[in-house]
Parts: structure tokens; sequence; C-alpha cells
């Protein structure tokens, strides 16, 4: 895949912030880039981004809220 400055895209999903909204985060020292959609499972089961984000299979996930 070709680095594409110009254009962000979800660290998950690929999709770019012309079609949908991005939320920056840093980890592990780097910048990335996810999805509104995809952000939840970045906080409930980040193990599922292992090998899209570095270091996701070391996050443990969140505990559910509590209502
Ligand atoms: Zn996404």
């Amino acid at each position: 895949m070709a680095e594409n400055q110009a254009v962000c895209q979800c660290l998950n999903c690929n999709r770019p912030e012309t079609i949908i909204p991005l939320v920056s985060l840093r980890y592990a020292g780097r910048p990335a880039w996810i999805c509104s959609q995809c952000l939840p499972m970045l906080i409930h089961q980040p193990d599922r981004l292992a090998g899209k984000l570095a270091g996701a299979e070391e996050l443990a996930p969140a505990p559910p809220l509590s209502s």
C-alpha cells in the first residue's frame, strides 16, 4: 500500500478522511488515525487490530461500561 501523505486513512479499514471522520491518535511514539466506526474496536477489541497498529496485541481491552 502506497503511503499517501496528503490524505489520512483509517489504520483498520483504510477509509480516507474524505469519506469518514478520522480520529488522530499516538501509540508507541507513532501517529495513526482511526475512523469513528473502528474506534470502538480499538477500545474494546484492540487485539483485532494486531498487525494493523504496531503493538496492538499488547493492549488490554477496556472493561465494559456499567449502567
Ligand atoms: Zn476504520
